[in-house]
């Protein structure tokens, strides 16, 4: 692989010709990389799981899919992008948006190729060019995405991947000096690293970070839907950003609802990721493992009961680990405070609407929410009270990709999505223009 620096060179010799590419052309060529990738969803599905260990199901349904469209919908956002004009005394203000130059993206394991063309698809879009360095752990389809890239007749220099560790190869991309953005997605010790060094050479950063989320389960709510919400939560062995791994539960239905929970966990098929009948694959390595297990040890320790699961799933090697619901856990304790990044979650009682608020309210993120609730006027108020980027209402998930999506706090910096990805990869103009001094021809 190259050099990290060669590639931003790369980038650099690059951006004049993309940057000066026709919008039509640039949206043309991003088609032809979502036909590129639809052509190999097979291989890029097989490819993932091998390397991350995610479900192969979903990355075939679901996830690669989702990356050809990630290209299509900005493709298609791009050509409607206009002119904004605004007068004054006689003055035409033209507002415009500019490529900014060469992007890097910096990217996690847990979701790898469609967290990158979250990225790749709108700093291209918006006349970009790209240096993407994946996840050490899971680094392949990232270089498929290149070769698919370059069969579809990106130029070269357009998009370029560089493999490495994040400390070595990702720590050099985010201090080079020519570098026009940094958008990163993963964790918040990587993030206070990469805005350091953003900082160095003002170089605007957005951060995606992980989160602490909660689920609110109201007494009015219907129970087996809220019981579906917080099963879901389990999905990629937990090892997603918003996964509401905090179940708030208004007291007078807390049993019903533990009763029913536990019975659906046990339902879950835990084995082989490439398995259609799968629910649950391993962790990413041995050493997520630890750590998970580390923060469920400290907790029990500390007087929590594991309701379900409370440990790792020795049976079936060194990489899996048990669905767990641990409950008596203090709000300040570690195991409701931090981030796990793996199959467990805590149940927490309730007894009215302002104490669910604080509740949820209480950690240092602020990525989502999720709340089960039969009564629209209760979900207003508690959603208009809630610090998260996404609330989700009865659902869990589902999104717009015109919609903003991103956390405050310690879940991070900006908002990825339709126009907000727009604004990021730009740099914004205002053209004013004299109503006189032209020449008569
Ligand atoms: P991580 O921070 O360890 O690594 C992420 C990326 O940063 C990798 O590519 C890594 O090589 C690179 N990196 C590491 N040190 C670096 C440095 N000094 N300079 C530049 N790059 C560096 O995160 P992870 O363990 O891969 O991912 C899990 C985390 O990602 C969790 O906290 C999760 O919540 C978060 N996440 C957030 C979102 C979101 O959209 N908010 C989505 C998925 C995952």
């Amino acid at each position: 692989m190259i050099s990290a620096p060669a590639d931003v060179a790369a980038a650099k010799a690059a951006f004049p010709g993309w940057a000066a590419t026709p919008r039509a052309e640039r949206a043309r060529l991003l088609h032809a990389i979502a036909d590129g990738v639809e052509r190999r969803v097979e291989e890029l599905a097989q490819v993932e799981t091998a390397d991350n260990g995610a479900l192969l199901r979903s990355h075939r349904r679901g996830v690669m899919p989702r990356v050809a469209h990630n290209f299509r919908f900005f493709a298609d956002w791009l050509l409607t992008l206009g002119h904004e004009d605004f007068e004054t005394r006689g003055h035409t203000n033209q507002v415009s948006w500019d490529p900014a130059g060469p992007c890097v993206l910096i990217t996690p394991w847990n979701a790898p190729l469609m967290l990158a063309t979250w990225k790749v698809a709108p700093a291209l879009a918006a006349g970009n060019t790209v240096v993407l360095k994946p996840a050490e752990w899971s680094p392949l389809t990232a270089s498929l995405l290149a070769d698919i890239a370059a069969g579809a007749g990106l130029p070269d220099g357009v998009l370029n991947v560089v493999q490495g560790l994040g400390g070595e190869a990702g720590a050099a991309l985010v201090s080079h000096p020519d570098v026009r953005r940094i958008s990163f997605t993963g964790s918040v010790p990587t993030a206070r690293h990469i805005a350091g060094a953003a900082a160095a050479n003002l170089t605007p950063v957005s951060l995606e970070l992980g989160g602490k989320s909660p689920l609110l389960v109201f007494a009015d709510a219907d129970l087996d839907l809220a019981v579906d919400l917080a099963v879901e939560q389990y999905d990629n062995a937990g090892q997603v950003c918003l996964a509401a791994t905090r179940l708030l539960v208004e007291s007078s239905v807390a049993e019903e609802f533990t009763r029913r929970f536990a019975a659906r966990a046990a339902e879950l098929v835990q084995g082989d990721p490439r398995e259609e009948a799968t629910d649950l694959g391993p962790t990413i390595h041995r050493r997520q493992l630890d750590k998970i297990d580390g923060f469920v040890r400290r907790a029990l320790d500390a007087g929590a009961r594991a309701v379900v699961g409370g440990g790792p799933d020795t049976a079936r090697g060194d990489l899996y680990y048990r669905p767990t619901l641990l409950a008596d856990v203090a709000q300040d304790s570690e195991i409701v405070q931090e981030e796990v990044f793996g199959p467990v979650l805590t149940l927490q009682t309730f007894d009215t609407e302002d104490e669910a608020v604080e509740l949820a309210n209480d950690t240092r993120f602020g990525l989502a929410a999720t709340l089960a609730t039969g009564d629209r006027e209760r979900a207003e108020r508690v959603t208009a009270r809630l610090a998260a980027g996404t609330v989700w209402v009865n659902c869990f998930f589902v999104r717009d990709l015109r919609a903003p999506f991103g956390g405050s706090r310690h879940s991070g910096i900006g908002r990825e999505g339709g126009t907000w990805s727009f604004d990021f990869y730009c740099d914004v103009k205002n053209t004013v223009t004299a109503p006189k001094g032209w020449r008569d021809h």
